[in-house]
């Protein structure tokens, strides 16, 4: 029944946890250890290089056309409801942002 799954980002893993049996929660949920929050958190990334593209009308004024943003720095994770930094969970956060 288990199936290995390649990402292109990742070695071959196989997650012993999830093959150990039932779990009675989603094992995947982030909660803040300072208040319990699991709802609501935000995402800070530093040394953000964002670039846009504009078009000049003919009357001289612009208009963006498109956004590209490049993160350069650190990207930390927070509990929105005590601020507590939850950077450490940010790689599972990733793995489930859909
Ligand atoms: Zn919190």
């Amino acid at each position: 029944m288990t199936t290995l799954t390649k990402n292109s980002e990742s070695k071959f893993t196989i997650n012993q946890a999830q093959i150990a049996g039932p779990v009675t929660r989603p094992s995947g949920r982030i909660v803040c250890p300072e208040c319990g929050n699991d709802l609501l958190f935000y995402e800070v990334a530093e040394d953000v290089t964002l670039t846009t593209s504009y078009i000049q009308n003919p009357d001289g004024s612009f208009t963006p056309q498109s956004d590209d943003s490049r993160i350069l720095g650190v990207v930390k994770l927070y509990c929105a409801e005590c601020n507590h930094d939850l950077t450490r969970f940010h790689n599972r956060f990733v793995e489930m942002l859909f």
